[in-house]
């Protein structure tokens, strides 16, 4: 795999204007990208703090916490986000829901004030899927609340993703 794009996300809004990335899709890959950053942390090749790893996801602690508990539920397969999902990945998706908040649970978090939800493309600042996990929610910034706002057309809860998978035909 040589052609990977990694969609740079600095600044949610300047990117409204450019919302060019619709064929995300076609980048669609069961196989680890080179050059993501995620693949490498999978893979050993660039740290992180891992908090629980099995065959399937790893999760581990996001760079840049929008509060005291911040982290990233990831599958091991580089599925690019949410829109590469099919419906037979929903039992994927129910089991880094339920590992991510069972990790929440095992250090202290209140799973009553926590926000779950993947960005959408172009917002998505590593191309690898990633299920955002944030805790607690009434501790966060007015531009955190902002970046991580559920279900605003650059961030998707938990829920309005399962119920779209389920409507899928695919
Ligand atoms: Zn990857
Ligand atoms: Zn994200």
């Amino acid at each position: 795999m040589t052609a990977v794009i990694t969609i740079v996300n600095k600044s949610p809004v300047s990117r409204i204007f450019t919302n060019s990335f619709r064929g995300a899709k076609t980048f669609r890959s069961i196989t680890k990208m080179s050059n993501c950053i995620f693949c490498k942390i999978i893979s050993g090749d660039a740290p992180a703090e891992i908090f629980h790893q099995d065959d399937k996801m790893i999760i581990f602690k996001d760079i840049k916490p929008a509060s005291k508990h911040h982290f990233l539920a990831v599958p091991k397969e580089h599925i690019p986000n949410v829109n590469s999902l099919s419906k037979n990945q929903i039992p994927l998706i129910n089991d880094l829901i339920a590992k991510s908040k069972q990790v929440l649970a095992d250090k202290g978090g209140n799973l009553d004030d926590t926000r779950l939800g993947f960005h959408l493309p172009p917002f998505n600042s590593v191309s690898h899927l990633h299920l955002h996990i944030i805790s607690p929610v009434s501790e966060m910034s007015f531009i955190s609340s902002f970046v991580f706002k559920p279900n605003s057309w650059w961030f998707t809860s938990v829920d309005q993703i399962l119920e779209k998978l389920e409507k899928s035909k695919l």
